[in-house]
C-alpha cells in the first residue's frame, strides 16, 4: 500500500449522497439524516479507516499476549 496516495472514495454508507434516507416500514422516506460515516461529505478517506483498523489490530494483539 502506498501511504502517500490518498484517494477519497465514494462513501459506501450513503452512496456519496452525504445523507441517509430514513424510511418507515412501507418504504416511504420520513426524513434525511447527515451520514455519520462521511459526516455529510459523501466521501471517505481510506487512510482514515486504515489507522482505525491498525489501532484495533494492536489492541487485539495486546489481548492475545496477556492470554
Ligand atoms: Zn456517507
Amino acid at each position: 500500500m502506498k501511504k502517500d496516495l490518498i484517494i477519497p472514495q465514494t462513501c459506501p454508507h450513503c452512496e456519496g449522497k452525504g445523507y441517509i434516507e430514513i424510511r418507515d416500514c412501507s418504504g416511504e422516506i420520513q426524513r434525511e439524516e447527515t451520514c455519520f460515516f462521511c459526516e455529510g461529505t459523501g466521501e471517505f478517506i481510506p487512510e482514515k479507516d486504515q489507522s482505525r483498523i491498525t489501532n484495533l489490530d494492536s489492541e487485539q494483539e495486546d489481548r492475545s499476549i496477556k492470554n
